[in-house]
Order: C-alpha cells, then structure tokens, then sequence
C-alpha cells in the first residue's frame, strides 16, 4: 500500500510541479539522463568524535569501514553513478560542513551511516545490611547490590527526517537553489522569494516527493537486511541529534543505524570484515532497487507529453526546474497574458474598490494550499509581452507587489 502512495504521490508532484512550472514560465527542454547520478556516502562521526563506543571499537572505525565498502561496491557496479564521500579518513567535520559537501555535489541521495548504542543494564545481585543512625538509635536496613550488564538491544533502524523537520527541509531546497533558474530574469527574483504562494507549493511539493523517496529507501534498506537475517527495528522517522544533517540536505535523504555497538555480539559483527562487507551489500541492493523503480518511474514520465517539458537534476519526481524564455523553435503555450495579482484567503468581488485601477476582466479561482482555501486574482488578458509588462508595472505600483506575468 505504502507503494501505491508513492507512486500516487510521485505523479501528483511531478504533473503539480508542471502545473505550476507551465503556468508560470517557459521550460527548456533538456535530454533526460538515468535518475541518480550523484550519491553522497556520509560516514556518521569521525576525528575528535568518535560517536558511540562499544567494549573495545568506535562508531566513527565502524562507520568508515562500511562507508568505504559501501562507495567501492557502487562505484564497481554503477559506473555511472559519481560517488561523493563526505569523508574518507578519521576527520571530524561540522555537520554543516558535510551538508554542504552534499548539496554542493549536488548529490541526489544522501545516505548517512552511523551505529546505534544504549546504556548499560543494571541488575540487582543481591542485598547487604547497611546501618545508620537516628538519634541514639542505629538503624539496619537492606539495600540492593547492583551489577551493570552491555544491553542486549540489537539490530538495525534506518531515520528519515522526522516531520516536525519539514520546514527545514524546504529551507534547505530553497537555499541550495534545487530549483535552478536563470539569475538575472524577474521571474526567478519571483520565484525565490518565498512569500510567493507558488515558490512555496513548489517547495513543499518537492519536499514531499523526497520525503516519500526517502521512506522508500529506508525500507527497501530495511527489508535487505532482514533477507540476511539482521533484526529491522524498522524505517522511522527521528527527530534528534545527529539527524539535523537529513534536513539540511537539498536530497532524498536516509540515515542508517548499522547495529548496536553496545552489544557485545553486534560489536563482533559491526567489527568484522564480513559484517561490513554484508551491511555495505545490503545498503547497495537497496540503493540498486531504489534507482531501478525511479528509472521504471522516469520511462512512464518520458512517455506523457504533459511532462516532457519539465528538466530534473534527478529524473526522480521533482528536482532542477530550469524555466527559460522561449526560443523561436520552442512554442508559446498560449497566445495571451495575464497578470496574477495576488493569493489571498480575503474574498473580493471583481468589482471591489481594490481592482478599481485596473481596466478589463479581473478572475477569481479557487486553490487550496496547506489544507486551506484561497483565492487567486488574475487581471487582464493581454496580447503581446510588452503589454503585459506594462501591466505588471501598473499593478506593482498600485500595491499588488506579488503580481506576475503568466500565461492565460
Ligand atoms: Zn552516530
């Protein structure tokens, strides 16, 4: 079922993203390449933070040596992937650094791997007599004796960002231009400014897209690691330290708690070379599994024309958005122009006092964002470009300072 949402999701986001893209701007066209060309590979911890320790390893030893494992596996069987390490010694960096090593490769996907860890169990082994005194009076009394035990916790859990994140993650999206436009035009100053309603759907409908292609990968993580017998606590969301870097990543992105060092018998295993080699394998067939149905996803898109406009860093459902002017060869979607005044929850007539300035049809229609009703106002139905930018210039000076061209 779980399934059926993302691909249900995926579609939606991608003809949304159209939706909006069109409505707005002109897309170049741009050949489709194989979905996933960059994954960032982040080994958890590292230098002066060693993360977790077990009786005699480190998380940031375990962490390394299946991140290594993990990127030559790729790196031998996708030879069209690029694979970028966020570190490939024991150095410690920020978190803020390796975000920044993911968004400037322009990684799209982003698997962090860690190892998890609980405290010690403490028992009670028996009892002892101890006195004190109260008053004049000594008093006995009896108090356990404790003994401390490694945890028996084991297992592994793969975190996606929690929700609670989400807004982060939209911030990250904006701030790592994932929506690339040209620099200089009016559109892309529109665009970015996210008091815009339509930068902020796009956004959100492009968090929402990474966020259900993240749950996907946490499973299929999840479910490989139960095929070699590994105990899944499952694909969860987390919202604690060490996972700030999920949201901070302009990326589907996961976080993969590899086992539980604490554990004595899971120390061994996480240590081994065998371990590693088998957790760094599982991690790749999910990665493979993964690729493979966005690729499946990528074909059904390239074949609907309503799509074929739309350019992704990723060919996943959302990503680069490079809306351009039309060229000679490239058709106009629509002879007439509008100005789009505002979004706005207030409800005003076509006569109201606010549009009285503006000579010609003002429309109204319906749109829902975040779960609530709004109405947009379009002014105008203009034939060329240049009066279309005389009209925005008219409706900017007249206070609508959102307004925009788009086509009618
Ligand atoms: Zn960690």
């Amino acid at each position: 079922m779980r399934w059926n949402r993302f691909w249900i999701l995926g579609l939606g986001t991608l003809f949304t993203c159209t939706f909006f893209i069109q409505a707005k701007n002109n897309p170049v066209t741009r050949k489709q390449d194989k979905p996933i060309r960059t994954i960032i590979i982040d080994a958890g911890h590292g230098g002066e933070d060693p993360g977790a320790k077990g009786s005699y390893s480190t998380e940031k030893q375990v962490t390394l040596e299946v991140a290594l494992k993990l990127g030559k596996i790729l790196e031998e069987n996708m030879p069209d992937v690029k694979v970028v390490y966020t570190r490939k010694t024991d150095r410690f960096d920020d978190p803020r650094k390796k975000a920044q090593i993911a968004n400037d490769n322009k990684g799209e996907l982003f698997v962090s791997i860690h190892c998890n860890s609980t405290g010690k169990i403490r028992k009670v082994t028996g009892y002892k007599t101890v006195y004190h005194r109260k008053g004049k009076r000594k008093i006995a009394s009896k108090q356990p004796i404790y003994a401390y035990y490694p945890s028996n916790a084991k297992g592994t859990e793969t975190y996606i960002w929690a929700t609670s994140k989400n807004n982060a993650k939209m911030e990250s999206l904006k701030q790592n231009s994932v929506i690339v436009l040209d620099a200089n035009s009016e559109e892309t100053k529109q665009l970015m400014d996210d008091t815009d309603p339509e930068t902020f759907i796009l956004l959100n409908t492009l968090r929402n897209a990474y966020f259900d292609q993240s749950l996907r990968l946490s499973t299929l993580i999840e479910d490989e690691f139960t095929r070699v017998g590994r105990i899944s606590r499952g694909a969860r969301q987390r919202n604690e330290k060490g996972i700030w870097v999920l949201s901070a990543t302009a990326m589907p992105s996961v976080l993969v708690e590899l086992g539980f060092i604490s554990n004595p018998e899971e120390e061994d295993y996480l240590n081994s070379g065998s371990g590693q080699q088998e957790l760094a394998n599982c991690i790749y067939k999910a990665i493979k599994r993964y690729r493979e149905e966005l690729d499946r996803f990528t074909n059904n898109r390239n074949s609907s024309p309503a799509t074929s406009r739309i350019n992704t860093r990723s060919n996943s459902n959302a990503a680069m958005l490079k809306p351009g002017k039309p060229t000679k060869n490239q058709p106009v979607p629509s002879d007439s122009y509008c100005v789009q005044l505002m979004i706005t929850d207030k409800l005003y007539k076509p006569g109201a006092s606010i549009f009285r300035k503006l000579p010609g049809d003002i429309n109204r229609q319906s749109v829902v964002m975040n779960k609530k009703k709004m109405n947009k106002y379009m002014w105008g139905r203009f034939k060329t470009d240049q009066q279309a930018s005389n009209a925005l210039r008219k409706a900017r000076k007249l206070g609508f300072k959102g307004a925009f061209v788009t086509n009618c």
